[in-house]
């Protein structure tokens, strides 16, 4: 998607060879017109699918899968990172290693909102090595539910996420593809 690669390399800022900081626009401050535009092409992309819910993990995700949601009319879920030890029956439960701090943490989704019935969009921010989405997942199949796809803003596809990702046959839409990029030079490639 022209439009978010060309944002990214007005308002991104590259923190050595892996990390891409977008939070003038994304996912700290939010341009909305943006992000409605994002919204747009995951419906484009996925529109035809049969799409009942728009997964996504807490914090960054929520605001694209509600924005993306208004194109769908469908509800959103986000997977709540479990602060407690206790995690009780009646929730679904994955853990996500953080691409950004190393922990491994719990997520959580109750029971009451994700079933056999439901054909299932996930979305998030970014795809790096591919936990969060693999954690995701996780929740949807132990519901029973059917995998339609992943819609992510920022693949970058240096790391191994999206091939791990698409490895196991599940369809993922990256709108923006990082071929390689470098703080020291301030250089962003896209795949093409
Ligand atoms: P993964 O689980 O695929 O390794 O990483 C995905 C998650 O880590 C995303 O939900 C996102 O919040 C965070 N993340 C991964 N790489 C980046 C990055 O370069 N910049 C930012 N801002 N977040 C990232």
């Amino acid at each position: 998607m022209k439009l978010l690669e060309e944002r990214i390399r007005k308002d991104g800022t590259i923190r050595g060879t892996e990390v891409l900081k977008v939070d003038r626009f994304l996912n700290h401050q939010m341009d909305i017109g943006l992000i409605n535009e994002i919204g747009k092409e995951f419906k484009r992309l996925y529109g035809d699918c049969g799409v009942n819910k728009i997964l996504t993990i807490e914090a960054s995700g929520i605001g694209i899968a509600c924005i993306t949601a208004q194109f769908f009319n469908v509800p959103v879920i986000f997977a709540k990172k479990n602060k407690t030890k206790n995690i009780a029956g009646d929730v679904y439960t994955s853990k996500v290693e953080s691409f950004t701090h190393g922990k491994v943490y719990d997520i959580i989704v109750s029971k009451e909102f994700l079933g056999p019935e439901d054909r299932v969009l996930l979305i998030d921010d970014f795809l790096a090595n591919g936990s969060a989405l693999q954690g995701l997942i996780n929740l949807v199949r132990d519901a029973g539910a059917t995998l339609v796809g992943a819609g992510i803003c920022v693949e970058k596809a240096f790391q191994p996420g999206g091939d791990l990702i698409r490895s196991m046959g599940v369809r993922v839409e990256s709108l923006a593809r990082v071929k390689s990029m470098d703080e020291a030079t301030n250089s962003i490639e896209f795949c093409e």
